[in-house]
């Protein structure tokens, strides 16, 4: 691996700084640390808040990521309070958590990392703890112990597996005063400890000692017989078919008990181990902090029999059934007492010729376990090389996946939103009311798939949001409604990056604005393809992904007051929205057996940001009521009963209702945001 170290960056910084420094060094080496793994400490004499001389123990706290630590994550304990603990035989996990809660000198800081006294007990100034790759494939094989010494000879003690806490601690800190000549302690299946008098020399250790892992592997991974190349059976886009196929089935086989979110993965590595591995291997993470997001194995599945949508279900629900009962199986046989099972269901879904899902609650545990199962490939492949993958014993794991300590970094994570978990789909994204429909769910926890022909703009709104909401939380995909093929590729791609589709609010439309002597067939032919022919298309997409996922659904149309009360030069407008509106109450009726709702909001005047307002259009009203264009919008306020202006933002709300579980018993139903126009009331 490759040291990051700058000496211009670091050369003015010590103690406190040099560690956050460092800490980001390994934070950005992905074969290093992952997702909030590892740990990293300084002690410094500095001052209490009396004012008095105090040795004290930098040391990360539970849960931050070191990509992108700040100081603020690092909790000062009293270094004297710590060190005689190294004199006690045993503590309980609560006890440790209890002492150093009372030795912290800041009571804002995170809670301490549960590896803090590992850090205490041992002597150094800089310490750093990491999961290396590298250092794991040497301890997760047959032979690991032997192997290290042939790597590292004297300069690296061995501690054997514990689960982290006081004995892990202790036993490090013996291992160091045991062995004079250590520089680094390696965690049998679990990584690496270095340390040094200043940041650059505890961090280059970490580099050397990786490196020479490396080396080691990949000298046996080239004398090792490559196994032949075999192609893919299948074209991309035939492999992209089929995963979008899997997707809401699989989807929803996994979200009976609460819905999941999915993202797919088909890079090469990924096609490549899950065509090649052997089952027997897939058995737990190389460090056991993967547990949280990767559960001890994942599903291999492999549908290559499945004929159809009956076939495939079928498959699936009984890899599924069997993935649950060896998991019970597990949970039975090495559980503690008094625990309860959680999920049985696998975060990794590994299909040959097709590729890899991850599942999560969120979108970035699904991220997070894509991340840290892509590096478990490559550790269990290098382990091949070294006589097989050896991870910890499903007894650790379970102890280890169950342990109150790791799972307290979950309830870091902010709590769920009314629509966390849900994905939602809109048309006409890029457009006035189209956002705001974006915002509202997003801003409820949804994640949202913007769809528009305007793919740019559309872009850049996803980005917006990713920084608002959450990164990747919204999505930019072109789809053209009029398009047949173009709904079904956005449709796919939406289902490859979510997994399936709880919410879809088909509001892509245009406004063309003639009386019907002087209509043009292509206005008329264009105002039917957009917003008759268009939802339909949409629609019918949706209906397939729902009925596939077995969940329910939502669909909100936005549909126009012109249903019920048309203008004149409208005609077009008015009739193929009619089109769509009794479209949409035949789709209630259809659907409703399988709890999908359909339901109508119908705005009038609503001018923000809104493409259907153009120039033209609002020309052609304001000649047509008779006042100058400037007073366009007044006019439409004045003529509702609240005398008010629509904005995208109230429709957004009406849409809110019908996609939340708020309207659960209503289908079918039209909600009109208009200011109250009596001719259009509902009837
Ligand atoms: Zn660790």
């Amino acid at each position: 691996m490759k040291s990051l170290w700058s000496d211009r960056d670091a050369q003015s910084l010590d103690g406190l700084a040099a560690l956050v420094y460092a800490s980001r060094l390994i934070g950005a080496s992905p074969e290093l640390v992952l997702w909030g793994g590892g740990n990293s400490s300084v002690k410094v004499t500095g001052k209490d808040h009396t004012g008095k001389p105090t040795r004290m123990l930098y040391i990360k706290g539970s849960g931050s990521d070191m990509k992108t630590i700040t100081a603020q994550q690092f909790t000062p304990l009293r270094l004297d309070d710590l060190q005689p603990l190294m004199q006690r035989s045993a503590m309980t996990d609560e006890e440790m958590v209890a002492y150093q809660a009372k030795s912290t000198l800041e009571p804002s800081a995170p809670k301490p990392s549960i590896e803090t006294l590992l850090h205490a007990f041992i002597p150094a100034t800089h310490i750093y703890h990491t999961h290396a790759d590298a250092i794991c494939t040497l301890t997760d094989v047959p032979r690991g112990r032997e192997i290290i010494r042939d790597v590292f000879g004297d300069e690296v003690a061995i501690v054997p597996y514990s689960r982290p806490g006081f004995l892990l601690s202790k036993r490090t800190g013996d291992a160091v005063r045991a062995n004079p000549l250590a520089r680094a302690v390696i965690l049998d299946k679990h990584g690496l400890i270095t340390w040094g008098e200043t940041a650059q020399a505890a961090y280059l250790d970490t580099v050397r000692y990786v490196t020479m892992a490396e080396r080691y592997i990949h000298a046996r991974l080239r004398a090792k017989p490559r196994a032949p190349k075999t192609a893919a059976r299948r074209t991309a886009p035939a492999r992209r078919e089929l995963a979008a196929a899997i997707a809401p089935v699989l989807r929803g086989a996994i979200s009976r008990h609460k819905p999941m979110l999915l993202r797919y993965d088909d890079r090469p590595e990924v096609l490549a181990f899950a065509r090649t591995v052997d089952p027997k291997s897939l058995r737990g993470p190389f460090t056991p902090d993967h547990l949280l997001y990767t559960k001890p194995w994942p599903l291999l599945l492999d549908p290559r029999a499945a004929r159809d949508e009956a076939s495939l279900r079928d498959t699936l629900s009984k890899a599924l059934e069997r993935y649950r009962q060896d998991y019970l199986d597990y949970f039975n046989t090495y559980k503690t007492p008094g625990v309860t099972m959680g999920d049985p269901n696998p975060r990794i879904v590994l299909i040959p010729e097709v590729g890899m899902f991850t599942t999560g609650k969120t979108r970035r545990e699904t991220v997070i376990a894509r991340d840290l199962y892509l590096h478990t490939m490559g550790v269990m492949q290098a382990a091949s090389a070294l006589g097989g993958y050896q991870p910890l014993p499903a007894r650790d794991l379970c102890d280890f996946e169950y342990w109150p300590m790791e799972n307290y970094k979950l309830t870091l994570a902010p709590p769920e939103r009314p629509l966390s978990r849900a994905i939602a789909l809109i048309t006409g994204a890029a457009g006035g009311i189209g956002r705001a429909i974006a915002e509202r769910l997003l801003a409820d926890g949804a994640v949202v798939v913007l769809t528009d022909v305007d793919l740019e703009a559309t872009q850049k709104l996803a980005e917006e949001y990713s920084r608002r909401f959450g990164a990747d939380h919204a999505i930019a995909i072109e789809m053209d409604v009029t398009d047949e093929r173009s709904v079904r590729r956005a449709f796919r791609e939406a289902l490859l990056a979510f997994g399936g589709l709880d919410i879809f609010a088909s509001n892509a439309g245009i406004a063309r604005c003639a009386p019907i002597d002087r209509l043009t067939l292509a206005d008329w032919r264009a105002s039917l393809d957009v917003n008759a022919t268009g939802h339909l298309l949409a629609s019918q997409e949706a209906i397939r992904i729902m009925r596939a996922q077995q969940l329910g659904g939502s669909i909100v149309v936005i549909s126009t007051k012109n249903v019920f009360a048309p203008g004149q030069d409208f005609g077009a407008y008015s009739a193929s929205k009619a089109a769509q509106h009794q479209l949409s109450r035949i789709m209630a009726i259809e659907t409703a057996r399988d709890g999908i709702r359909v339901n109508m909001v119908n705005p009038d005047g609503v001018f923000l940001n809104s493409g259907l307002w153009s120039p033209e259009i609002r020309a052609e009203r304001a000649k047509a009521h008779g006042i100058p264009i400037t007073e366009v919008e007044e006019f439409y306020a004045k003529r509702n009963l609240l005398q008010t202006k629509i904005l995208p933002s109230d429709v957004a709300e009406a849409v809110l209702f019908f996609a939340s579980n708020r309207s659960s018993k209503t289908t079918g139903a039209v909600l009109p945001v208009d200011g109250g126009v009596k001719e259009a009331f509902p009837r």
